[in-house]
């Protein structure tokens, strides 16, 4: 028999500051998905849900998202078609699993 976890409720106004706390922190550091969890203490996969919305909204203004494409420490092979902001498991040229993740930050771009 399966327990399915009860989700507590989240108020938009939390979502809200996260995003905003991960924003502040990425004007001043270049960060991994798994660095920014670290910091705002929540899971690697919620942070990349919240990049994937910060993409989309921040590029309006005059801040962008810049993402370094994660990529093979064994081969050198760069991820660059990846859209998907999590990190690839496995290289494609060499099997490897020893990826460098992609890193985050946010730039001022005039
Ligand atoms: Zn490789």
């Amino acid at each position: 028999m399966k327990k399915r976890p009860k989700e507590p409720p989240e108020p938009m106004e939390r979502y809200d500051t996260i995003r905003k706390y991960i924003i502040a922190l990425l004007e001043e550091y270049t960060l991994s998905a798994k660095d920014i969890s670290t910091y705002v203490r929540i899971p690697e996969k919620d942070v990349c849900d919240h990049l994937a919305h910060i993409k989309k909204t921040i590029n309006k203004g005059n801040l962008h998202l810049l993402v370094q494409h994660a990529q093979c420490k064994k081969c050198g092979f760069l991820f660059k078609k990846r859209d998907r902001l999590t990190r690839p498991s496995k290289c494609p040229i060499c099997h490897s699993s020893l990826i460098q993740t992609p890193l985050f930050s946010i730039r001022i771009v005039h």
